[in-house]
Parts: C-alpha cells; sequence; structure tokens
C-alpha cells in the first residue's frame, strides 16, 4: 500500500508537522522513506529549509500564492486524480483535517480526522482515535481508497527516527492560481477556548429549558451580575443559542467549581460528567423526578427564570450594602 504525505509549507509549525507526521509513520509501522511529501508553500527564500526535517526522501514542493484549502485542492485532485496513492496523510491541525475530508470526497475515497495511528492491510485501514473528548479509544474500519487521515494534534518527535542522507525534490510553480470568485474575503479568527470555563470558580450552567437564544442573553448578564462563568447544555449550543466554546459535558468542557449553578438542564450522564467534579452542585429545575435533581448536593423545584432573578436581586441589595 502506497502513501503521500501532504504538508502546508506555509504555516509556522512546518517543523512540527515533519516530526509527528514522522512518529506517527514510525509507531504506525509503515515508515517508507521511498514515499513522496507534497509541500505546499509560498515563501520561495524559504523552501529549502521545508526539505531538511521531511519525513520521507522524494519532495514535490509546490509553490502557492496564498494557503487556500479551494487552492490546494484544485492542485492535489489535478495531480493526484489520474492515479492516486492508497492513503495521503495530512497534519493535525484544522487546515489538514478540512483537506482530508474534503480531498476524500473529490477522489470518492474515505476519511478520517485526528487519527492517532493505524494497521493496515491489501484491502482496509483500521484507525484508532480518541472519541468523547478522549474518554475512549475508537477504532474505525477505512475500505474505500483513497484513505485521506489528518492525524491526531500533539503526536510526540519519536527518539529513532533515522535520518534522511540524502533527499529529492521537484519543483512547480502555481503562485499563479487564482482563488475562486466565490471566495470575496477572508478573515482568521482565534479558535474558541475552553479554559475560561474549566478554570472558572464559580459556573452557571443553562440547559434547554431555557428556551432560546433571548434567554440566554439574559442568562449571560446574570452570571456575570453573580460573578460567575456561563456554560451551557449540547441543545443550546446546537441550537446556535450559545458558543460551542460554552459546552459543558462529555463533548465539551469537564469543570471543576466550587460551586456549579445547574439550571433547567436535565442532567443527563453526557452532561453530569461535565459538572460531576464540581464542590456543590444545586439544582434548579421545575420537574421533581429529573436525575440532576438526584444528583445535585440542593435542588430548588422551581422556574429558574423565578429563583435566578430573585438570587440576582438579593447580590444587588447585598452589593449596595
Ligand atoms: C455522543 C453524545 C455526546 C453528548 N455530549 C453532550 C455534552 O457534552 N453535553 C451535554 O449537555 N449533552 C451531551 N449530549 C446530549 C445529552 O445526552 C442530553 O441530550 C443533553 O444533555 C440534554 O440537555 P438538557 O438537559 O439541556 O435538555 P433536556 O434533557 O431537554 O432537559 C431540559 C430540562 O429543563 C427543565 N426545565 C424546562 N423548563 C424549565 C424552567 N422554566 N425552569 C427550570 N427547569 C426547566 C426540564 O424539566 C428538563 O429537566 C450528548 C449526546 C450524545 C449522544
Amino acid at each position: 500500500m502506497n502513501y503521500k504525505v501532504v504538508l502546508n509549507g506555509c504555516s509556522p509549525n512546518f517543523s512540527n508537522q515533519c516530526s509527528s507526521v514522522s512518529a506517527f509513520l514510525i509507531s504506525s509501522n509503515i515508515l517508507d522513506r521511498e514515499a513522496q511529501t507534497l509541500i505546499f508553500y509560498n515563501n520561495s527564500a524559504a523552501k529549502l529549509k521545508l526539505t531538511a526535517e521531511t519525513p520521507t526522501s522524494l519532495l514535490h514542493l509546490i509553490e502557492i500564492n496564498n494557503y487556500e484549502a479551494e487552492t490546494v485542492l484544485s492542485i492535489l485532485a489535478e495531480l493526484e486524480k489520474p492515479n492516486p496513492a492508497d492513503l495521503y496523510l495530512f497534519p493535525g491541525d484544522y487546515a489538514g483535517s478540512e483537506l482530508a475530508v474534503r480531498f476524500a470526497y473529490r477522489l470518492g475515497g474515505s476519511s478520517l480526522a485526528a487519527v492517532e495511528s493505524l494497521q493496515m492491510d491489501q484491502h482496509q485501514i483500521k484507525c484508532t482515535k480518541g472519541v468523547y473528548n478522549g474518554y475512549l479509544q475508537g477504532t474505525f474500519k477505512l475500505s474505500k481508497k483513497p484513505y485521506c487521515l489528518s492525524l491526531a494534534r500533539g503526536i510526540l518527535p519519536n527518539r529513532d527516527s533515522q535520518v534522511i542522507e540524502k533527499r529529492e525534490a521537484v519543483y512547480s510553480d502555481r503562485s499563479e492560481e487564482r482563488q475562486p470568485a466565490y471566495i470575496v474575503k477572508r478573515t482568521v479568527e482565534k479558535a474558541e477556548s475552553l479554559d475560561e470555563l474549566e478554570s472558572a470558580k464559580f459556573v452557571v450552567a443553562g440547559g434547554r429549558g431555557i428556551k432560546n437564544k433571548d434567554n440566554y442573553l439574559k442568562l449571560q448578564t446574570s452570571a456575570s451580575l453573580l460573578g460567575a462563568a456561563l456554560g451551557v447544555s449540547r441543545p443550546v449550543a446546537l441550537n446556535g443559542w450559545a458558543p460551542l466554546n460554552k459546552l459543558i459535558g462529555a463533548s465539551g468542557a469537564i469543570i471543576n467549581p466550587e460551586i456549579c449553578l445547574a439550571l433547567a438542564v436535565s442532567g443527563s450522564p453526557a452532561f453530569f460528567g461535565g459538572i460531576e467534579k464540581s464542590r456543590k452542585i444545586i439544582a434548579i429545575n421545575t420537574d421533581p423526578q429529573t436525575a440532576i435533581v438526584n444528583n445535585a448536593d440542593v435542588a430548588v423545584i422551581d422556574d429558574y427564570k423565578a429563583v435566578l432573578d430573585e438570587l440576582t436581586r438579593l447580590i444587588g441589595e447585598d452589593k449596595n450594602h
């Protein structure tokens, strides 16, 4: 089974991409120094530096103007479609995962993101990756070639990696490639982080019972009056009432505050796993039978709005005295 590695030579973490791909190839026992690495780059002055740490000896350096998924994909498809490799490996960053999925779609293959290791035979590959926020290890079989995988983040360099004595590189200049007309403007935004929730001492967590985005925005005001960080259950994030970096639970933040005030959440296992390390859990829910009421240290059976309004009023009064 032959493979190719596709790296982003425009990224400041190019060196990390090389070392994590090398470590992945060694730990998966598929290191083939004769395989090819395709490198997209946009700084011709730095191109020689890019060849120094690659995981394979055969290199194809492709100069582009801007590293855009659309541009990289159309060049890749043009180069590879006539005679695709069995397997393509992409780095573990966001751009690598996007390319892996979209390239597989274009070539009619299969894809998987954040892969930690793989085993392969002539007919299929089996990949392992962390699932449920890394609490479980999942094994996935892929059967449609080409397999396009992006690697898990944080694969550490392997001490045993061998030095490559000689590398052979070919160069292509695709810097004239136009970006698609439908891209009008590009902006880069900082990735959302779960840090605020995971380090907070007091967290208010709102569930589906808050019912809409307006109420989420009101909850934001109340939480800040109380001096608490605000988190939500999955339906609140998936309905678009709150951003995804507010999600608490198995798929989001695992919090350990002094106090977690859980409002209008039922306390499903997937959510409760995210708050169970809280020192004290206080639930406010209209349903006395719901799971959170049984698992909380203190439960108030009432409409969350009435209780929250009263709480913020009392705190406001307290501050004014
Ligand atoms: C693979 C997988 C991963 C998942 N990961 C997560 C995760 O990370 N986090 C997560 O939260 N969920 C996760 N879920 C979803 C999870 O199983 C539940 O569906 C979800 O937690 C339910 O959210 P909820 O409690 O807000 O909503 P519901 O279960 O609908 O509960 C709403 C609660 O609000 C109460 N209520 C309604 N109105 C009021 C009111 N006015 N005042 C007070 N109480 C009121 C109701 O009595 C009810 O108890 C996952 C599911 C799967 C399959």
